[in-house]
């Protein structure tokens, strides 16, 4: 419970009548004062007269701590821990049933980490097949394969699991710990503020809620992010990156190797993360211009030939089967910088997406997550929370979508500059695996040495600097 000398009851006052003076606008005084009650110190104290409010009493306004708009692997790991500190949590949800959607289903070490700090490591370790070994394949060849348990500060492997059921599992926990959470219901409209509010639609009934604070976690390129004006970026990265589930894999394949390949001369990728259950995602990662978008079940047999053309023999696909969609997405970085305004947070690919042929966005969406539940379980003041989690976004998305653009400069970019910048520095790797920023796999808080981009390009080697060439600085 909240002590009386604690530092932060001034703010709580002031917040408190701030928000009584603003009852008027609403249907009950009691309501006010459950808005503004505090988030005190680590642990929100549940509030008495919640339960007299039924959520769905029509012609009041619900009022919440936190919601959660998207109940993907962000949105329900945020809701899941705001909700086991007390808040009270509503999460709006679309779906009314998880299907495959070809989302990222290979997690990194780093975000098994921020998994751990969320508090949804356990939950995902469940559904996930742990990939100890890394093995990176570069025309063909094998060039590396790594020890990833014994060499990441986290002391993980990759995780594969089935998105569906990953997001169905965190959900499921969320509400365990108390979230409220509406399945079919479409968030159709935000009207951002110091209490901001969200319209609903779930079926034909339209409600209205009301929080502390909204957290847009709806995936890629949301409409409501538009309307909320804020200003989106977008790299230059051309890539498409298809994938699809398969079954019947080849006997070769070990569960216990993620298999990456790249076919520097096409700048194509292809990678095959094995799942429980004898599944694997495979993923394709092309330039237009060298191949035909993949799309739908009858391109299947274009897949499994692209796929060989990039990997050889060294990954096994066999007589692999598809079960599930076959679709291609941009690749390309689409960010918003100070994702936080007005009580309104954009987290996950709504924030900012990036490039998933190097696959950071599950590790991004989890560390968005801890990171503003971090903030808000620290800050009476909300809105100073979310200003200071979106600098924060910008630090780590910065560094991860920096260090992904100098990858895709030497594996993926094509042209005689890119080649002359990949003659140089493969053979540099292959000395000194040292000289490769160990951020996409450990993550943005591995220091990045101020020499970092120079070794990595081999710069400080042979015939010096080719920044004019449009690397990603
Ligand atoms: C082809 C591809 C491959 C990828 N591979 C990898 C990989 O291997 N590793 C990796 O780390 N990352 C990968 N990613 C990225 C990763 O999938 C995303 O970064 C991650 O899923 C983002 O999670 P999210 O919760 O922000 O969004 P999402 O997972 O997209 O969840 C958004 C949720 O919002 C809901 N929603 C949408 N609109 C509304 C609405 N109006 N109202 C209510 N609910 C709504 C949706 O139904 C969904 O449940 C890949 C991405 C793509 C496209």
């Amino acid at each position: 419970m909240r002590s009386h000398r604690h530092p932060g009851r001034r703010n709580f006052l002031d917040n408190w009548h701030r928000t009584a003076r603003r009852a008027a606008n609403l249907h009950s005084f009691a309501l006010a004062r459950r808005r503004c009650y505090p988030s005190s110190g680590r642990r929100i104290v549940a509030r008495s007269g919640v339960q007299n409010l039924g959520p769905h009493d029509r012609g009041v306004v619900m009022t919440y701590d936190l919601i959660v708009v998207g109940g993907g692997i962000c949105g329900a790991s945020l809701a899941l821990r705001m909700a086991k500190n007390g808040a009270r949590v509503l999460v709006a949800e679309r779906e009314t049933e998880f299907r495959d959607r070809i989302r990222g289903e290979a997690m990194q070490p780093w975000g098994a980490g921020e998994a751990r700090q969320l508090g949804v490591a356990e939950i995902l370790r469940g559904c996930a097949n742990e990939m100890r070994w890394f093995l990176q394949i570069i025309n063909g060849q094998p060039a590396m394969k790594r020890d990833m348990v014994s060499t990441t500060p986290q002391a993980a492997g990759l995780w594969g699991f089935y998105h569906p059921r990953a997001q169905e599992e965190l959900l499921r926990a969320a509400a365990a710990a108390g979230a409220e959470i509406r399945r079919g219901a479409t968030a159709q409209h935000i009207t951002p503020g110091t209490t901001p509010k969200l319209r609903i639609a779930q079926g034909t009934e339209i409600t209205e809620a009301c929080a502390r604070l909204v957290a847009i976690c709806l995936g890629r390129n949301p409409a409501l992010r538009t309307d909320l004006e804020f200003r989106v970026q977008r790299g230059s990265i051309p890539l498409f990156l298809s994938g699809v589930l398969l079954t019947n894999l080849a006997a070769e394949v070990d569960p216990s190797v993620a298999y990456v390949a790249n076919d520097v001369m096409n700048g194509a990728v292809a990678a095959l993360f094995p799942q429980p259950n004898g599944q694997a995602r495979a993923y394709f990662g092309f330039h237009p211009h060298k191949c035909q978008r993949l799309q739908g079940d009858a391109d299947f047999p274009r897949f499994r030939q692209e796929f060989h053309k990039a990997a050889g023999e060294a990954i096994p696909f066999g007589e692999a089967q598809p079960v599930g969609p076959l679709a291609s997405f941009e690749c390309v970085d689409v960010w918003v910088e100070h994702p936080y305004r007005d009580g309104v947070a954009l987290l996950g690919d709504s924030a900012a997406s990036n490039d998933p042929s190097w696959g950071q966005g599950l590790s991004l969406s989890f560390r968005d997550a801890r990171v503003l539940s971090d903030e808000l379980l620290a800050n009476d003041d909300w809105n100073a929370a979310g200003n200071s989690y979106a600098a924060r976004h910008d630090e780590h998305y910065g560094v991860v979508s920096k260090v992904s653009g100098w990858f895709y400069d030497v594996f993926q970019r094509l042209g005689p500059k890119a080649e002359a910048r990949r003659a140089r520095a493969l053979p540099l790797f292959a000395q000194d695996p040292t000289r490769l920023p160990d951020t996409l796999f450990s993550g943005p808080d591995v220091p990045l040495a101020a020499d970092a981009r120079m070794r990595f390009f081999g710069e400080e080697v042979g015939s010096g600097s080719d920044t004019a060439v449009g690397a990603s600085s």
